[in-house]
């Protein structure tokens, strides 16, 4: 995303410094302060991010707030800081890397106070030098040393707070990509590449709390005989058929027409899960049909030159109802998976607690 209209503007504009971060920061304050908010670190945080444009949700938040001559308020702050800049609050490294962000952010704010003060006493010193000048004529020497003095003093310090608002900007955004990607690592399985259970269960928070309008199909995967594979061709065989399996799914979803966003995941051990959002049941036991004839199909090279092996895939389907969390939904998938097994594996079972169309959300 382009940096906001205000940020955009003062970076045209040929007067002002070009120092696009500088730019930001000052717009950060300065929406912080047309909004009566505190100039805290977490708010100058949220705000830099506002005009940066990095966090495309976060700018279409804070829009919706100022909408209509709204205001935005420290409790929408609040929030906005949680959703967007608060990583897992289990990953220790995480929060670690939040800490430093805020640290660094809060030295931007204590600069720009200083300077604020600066600035203060630099009008204390004029108004005396004024008073000066109309009582003692004779003294204007004097004041104008003075007055000399305190400007190049103000200058040295604007400038080294300009200096240092800079590079505290710049670390900014170092550490807020460094935040982005331990985020995507976090949620990212080592072997696959795929989302793993957490990215999984972040994506069907959000996607079931959105689910009354578009529905939330879970299809979870077990490979067949997987144990026997591994006792056959050895471990590291059985790593790379998994990765073969996900690289086949990813592949099959993006192909196959099922009519909404699909999310593949590593769900643990040799089990795979495709998050449909937007699909109806329907679309996703065509989906999952076609996931189970494409692996049947395939026949997969466990080592270069090495010998190919044929393997098959049993899938469970649950589509989410009202009222479910992650682990109803999970649940409900597990068990359409383990009747898939019992009745023979290589095919597809759907949930059968689904209510009658049409009064899921009753
Ligand atoms: P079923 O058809 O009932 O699913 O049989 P299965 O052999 O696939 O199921 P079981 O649960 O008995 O065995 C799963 C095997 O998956 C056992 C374990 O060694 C293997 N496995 C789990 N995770 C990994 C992994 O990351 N790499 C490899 N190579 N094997 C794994
Ligand atoms: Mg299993
Ligand atoms: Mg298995």
């Amino acid at each position: 995303m382009p940096p906001s209209p205000v940020a955009a503007a003062a970076l045209s504009d040929g007067t002002a410094r070009r120092d696009p971060n500088l730019v930001l920061a000052h717009a950060a304050m300065a929406s912080m302060q047309r909004q009566g908010l505190s100039p805290t670190p977490a708010n100058y945080l949220v705000w830099f991010g506002y005009h940066d444009g990095a966090e495309p949700g976060l700018r279409e938040a804070i829009d919706a707030g100022l909408a209509g001559g709204g205001r935005i308020t420290q409790s929408l702050m609040d929030e906005l800081r949680a959703r967007f800049f608060d990583a897992g609050r289990e990953a220790v490294s995480l929060h670690e890397m939040s800490r430093r962000l805020e640290e660094a952010v809060g030295e931007a704010v204590g600069l720009m106070d200083g300077a604020r003060e600066a600035a203060s006493r630099y009008g204390g010193s004029l108004r005396a030098a004024s008073d000066g000048l109309t009582d003692e004529p004779e003294a204007l020497g004097a004041v104008l040393q003075r007055l000399l003095a305190d400007t190049r003093e103000i200058t040295r310090r604007s400038d080294a707070a300009a200096r240092r608002l800079t590079e505290t900007a710049l670390r900014t955004q170092e550490l807020r990509a460094e935040l982005a990607e331990a985020r995507r690592l976090a949620t990212t399985d080592p072997l696959t590449g795929l989302a793993n259970r957490r990215g999984l269960e972040e994506a069907m928070r959000s996607g079931l709390e959105n689910a009354a309008t578009a529905p939330l199909t879970l299809l979870l995967l077990d490979v067949d005989h997987f144990k026997a594979v591994n006792d056959a061709h050895g471990h590291p065989a059985g790593d790379h058929l998994l990765r073969l399996l996900a690289e086949t799914l990813r592949e099959a979803l993006e192909t196959l027409p099922h009519g909404g966003e699909a999310l593949p995941a590593r769900f643990g051990g040799e089990e795979f899960c495709v998050l449909l959002r937007g699909a109806g049941l329907k679309e996703a036991t065509g989906a999952a049909e076609a996931i189970r004839l494409r692996i049947a199909g395939a026949s997969l090279l466990l080592r270069p030159a090495g010998p190919r092996l044929g393997v098959t895939v049993s899938l469970g389907i649950a589509m989410a109802l009202s009222g479910d969390g992650p682990a109803q939904l999970i649940e409900r998938a597990d068990a359409a998976l383990y009747e898939a097994k019992r009745s023979g594996r290589n095919r597809v079972c759907t949930d059968p607690s689904l209510p009658r169309a049409g009064s899921i959300w009753g």
